[in-house]
């Protein structure tokens, strides 16, 4: 607790919460009341050391751990995630502001890695091949690096640091999590899921901090691999400063993401999908539809149909059953409200006004309505940067070509998706596009857990997507064993290159 009453939020080593020695601090707050909850320690360096050092005295023993131990583990974190998500779901709301609904779909999609990675022991067998040459049999295993580093962001505080630490784990690592300090309790929860699962002290471990405790964990050399994700700026210094250092890095970046609508597409199922796609979560989502390029003529009726789902849409504190929660935090919302202003200088009609928003909820909340523009360009600044919030663009071209062509040319290629019946357009679509998920009438093609997520260009930086069988490469490292066992019969001294025979 602080002088205050507040709870103050630790890092988490050893299967126990720890302090540390620093003792910087920053306020976490709840978004729909704009009150402080909490405050959470911000790492020194050293405090960061320290838990690493905890996260590698434990890969030995966890390393040699059978499969079977570490999955029977897995299996019961399963299980108490299963029957516990609406507390962890509680939680993410009251200090990210999403709707509990959203918050609890959240948590279901970072289980269902949990489910894959429960799946190790299939996953990781290698190949063996008898008799490569006369008594001579090859083979290769997969074994983990050692201590990983998970960085995550504010948006999904429970989901993203799951796509990574179970099949870390599972694999043999050990893992030290260092969550956004705007919404650390989640990481806490999960951490002390961990030990009630049964996993030993020092394999699961949170750090909580900012940019000195990234940097932290990307200089020290028990940290074998760093994944990450967050804002393309910060992924490229990740990516940069960890690969400098000798690290495996992917580095998930920021997005911009379109939805192409074609003129034969159902306006109404892409006019939902807009909504669903472009307010849920506030648009504080990396798959968030930010921009919808309207193809040949359908921009009228488009925006129509747009702008009278958004308006009916109810904003307000997510445990009251609205439809969106507020912001993360005021200067977020600001920052977001003056692209709207910019916009609107910039010659865009403002067509939905979520500057007016009259939410359900506390009066000093972060709140900003769903906000439609239309008539937006590609010079504008609500075009070409990422918002993050709930502010869908409307741009309008005539053909197929132009809306492929200005995608295509985005810096980001994290999600799209075309809105079409015509398969045969479709699936020129999903092959020309230089984006790494697609959904054809689908608007937040986020991969299942069995497949990989990653985008493109600017929204990715390193070679490996995250969860599917990319994330177990990931995490672990190919050897290729040659053996022979010499029989009576085997030949002696021979100085010659092996070759096969
Ligand atoms: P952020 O980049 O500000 O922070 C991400 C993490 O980096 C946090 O843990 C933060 O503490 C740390 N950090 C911040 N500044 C740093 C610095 N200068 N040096 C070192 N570490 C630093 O991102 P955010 O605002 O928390 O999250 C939103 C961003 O994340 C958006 O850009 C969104 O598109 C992106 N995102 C991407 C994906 C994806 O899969 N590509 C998924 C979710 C979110």
């Amino acid at each position: 607790m602080t002088e205050t009453g507040q709870p103050r939020l630790a890092h988490w080593a050893d299967n126990a919460p720890y302090t540390g020695a620093g003792d910087r601090t920053a306020p976490v707050t709840d978004p729909a009341t704009g009150q402080v909850t909490g405050r959470v320690l911000l790492a020194t360096s050293q405090d960061a050391h320290a838990v690493i050092r905890s996260a590698k005295a434990a890969f030995p023993a966890w390393r040699d751990a059978s499969l079977a131990r570490r999955t029977a583990v897995l299996f019961r974190f399963r299980e108490l995630l299963n029957e516990r998500k609406q507390e962890l779901a509680e939680i993410i709301t009251s200090e990210h502001g999403k709707v509990l609904s959203d918050a609890l779909g959240e948590v279901t999609r970072g289980q269902e890695v949990v489910e894959f990675a429960c799946g190790m022991p299939h996953l990781l067998k290698g190949g063996f091949t008898e008799n490569a040459s006369t008594g001579v049999d090859a083979f290769s295993v997969r074994q983990p690096l050692g201590v990983v580093g998970v960085i995550s962001p504010f948006n999904f505080p429970a989901m993203v640091p799951m796509w990574f630490f179970p099949l870390a784990i599972a694999a043999g690592n050990t893992v030290v999590l260092k969550p956004s300090e705007k919404d650390p309790s989640s990481a806490l929860w999960l951490a002390r899921l961990w030990a009630e699962a049964g996993l030993p002290d020092g394999v699961f471990n949170v750090l909580q901090g900012d940019a000195t405790a990234v940097d932290a964990l990307l200089d020290d050399p028990s940290v074998k691999a760093v994944s990450f994700v967050g804002s393309t700026p910060v992924a490229q210094h990740v990516y940069a400063r960890g690969t400098a250092n000798g690290k495996r890095v992917q580095a998930l970046g920021g997005a911009k993401n379109h939805a192409l609508v074609l003129p034969d597409a159902d306006l109404d199922v892409a006019a939902d999908a807009m909504v669903n796609a472009g307010f849920g979560s506030a648009g504080e989502r990396c798959m968030a539809i930010s921009a919808v390029v309207a193809v040949g003529g359908v921009g009228d009726e488009l925006v129509a149909k747009i702008a009278e789902r958004a308006a009916a849409l109810r904003t307000g504190d997510g445990t009251r059953g609205c439809d969106m929660g507020p912001l993360v935090t005021a200067a977020h919302r600001d920052r977001v409200a003056s692209y709207v202003e910019q916009a609107e200088m910039d010659g865009a009609e403002v067509v939905v006004d979520g500057r007016t928003v009259r939410p359900d909820g506390g009066d000093g909340g972060f709140w900003l309505g769903p906000t439609l523009l239309d008539g937006v360009g590609v010079g504008m600044s609500c075009y070409t940067d990422e918002i993050f919030g709930p502010v869908l663009s409307v741009l309008r071209v005539d053909t197929y070509d132009e809306a492929l062509e200005l995608i295509n040319a985005s810096p980001y290629g994290n999600g799209t998706a075309i809105f079409t019946n015509d398969g045969g357009a479709a699936r020129r679509f999903r092959n020309e596009v230089e984006v790494g998920m697609v959904g054809i009438n689908v608007p937040i093609p986020v991969p299942m857990a069995y497949y990989s997520f990653g985008g493109w260009k600017s929204s990715l930086f390193g070679d490996t997507h995250a969860h599917g069988v990319e994330g177990v490469y990931f995490f672990t490292r190919a050897k290729a064993v040659t053996s022979r066992w010499p029989d009576p019969s085997h030949g002696g001294i021979n100085l010659g290159f092996p070759q096969n025979a």
